[in-house]
């Protein structure tokens, strides 16, 4: 059976994800903002919860763990980096390890920058990343704790990934992300067919994510340091591309 995803908007512009196997009824969520729409999610379905996974140490991930967990014990993942400033962790993992939901393995990728230590967990065979605040659509998370070359290195693992890779990410950023990618590259036709897409669904309510790493790659200016088309827009033609990307995330911060 494939690996069932649901996706659970959370406090005002969060997202949980909630991940199932129907073969052994494993159960994880990916990030606990608030603990009430994930028990809804999982009485719903009726689902047991198995696994809890945390992308990083930030209270609008975290701050539902401990009321979820009082009803619906778990197994809970999080970094070793940051396991001195997260809930008692069942196993702590680092790049290079997996974890098991079922027959799915899920790759744990370090992905810091926004903060250090920050994880993502790619299932390579459900063709699904979750990024939280790493990767975002049309978008990255803020430089918090790390610095623009580390979220480049975490940025340029995630573009590597097989191109029709869901991108399951931590917030609902993306109307603002696209206004400020639109001001980067105003003539990118996918650009602005992806923009008319995303103002239809936000315009009914709907979340922007997932969406495939094929369609970040062309048009998520965070990935496209690379690009003429990016360079020229910055007047920066010959930099290398981890500054350009640092010029992008620093205009951002002022947009
Ligand atoms: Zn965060
Ligand atoms: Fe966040």
């Amino acid at each position: 059976m494939p690996l069932e995803i649901l996706t659970i908007p959370c406090l005002t512009d969060n997202y949980a994800y909630i991940a199932h196997d129907g073969d052994t009824g494993e159960t994880l969520v990916v990030d606990v903002p608030e603990a009430a729409p994930v028990m809804t999610a999982l009485a719903q379905r009726g689902w047991t919860l198995s696994h809890v996974f945390l992308t990083h140490h930030h209270a609008d991930h975290v701050d539902g763990l401990d009321l979820l967990l009082k009803t619906h014990p778990a197994k809970v993942i999080g970094a070793a980096a940051d396991a001195h400033r997260l809930a008692a962790l069942d196993l702590a993992v680092r790049e290079g390890d997996y974890i098991s939901i079922g027959s799915y393995r899920g790759e744990i990728m370090d992905v810091s920058g926004h903060t250090l230590g920050h994880i993502a967990l790619h299932f390579p065979e459900a063709k699904a990343a979750f990024t939280a605040d790493s990767l975002m659509a049309l978008g990255c998370g803020r430089l918090f704790e790390g610095s623009p070359q580390l979220m480049f290195e975490s940025l340029t693992k995630l573009a590597a990934l097989p191109a029709q890779t869901w991108i399951y990410s931590g917030h609902e950023y993306t109307a603002s992300n696209l206004k400020f990618a639109l001001s980067i590259e105003p003539e990118n036709a996918r650009l602005i067919s992806r923009g008319e897409k995303i103002t239809v669904a936000r315009q009914a309510d709907r979340p922007t994510v997932p969406e495939l790493l094929s369609e970040e790659l062309a048009t998520n200016p965070f990935l496209r340091s690379h690009t003429t088309e990016v360079r020229k827009a910055v007047g920066m033609e010959h930099a290398e591309d981890w500054q350009v990307f640092a010029k992008i995330r620093t205009l951002k911060d002022g947009f």
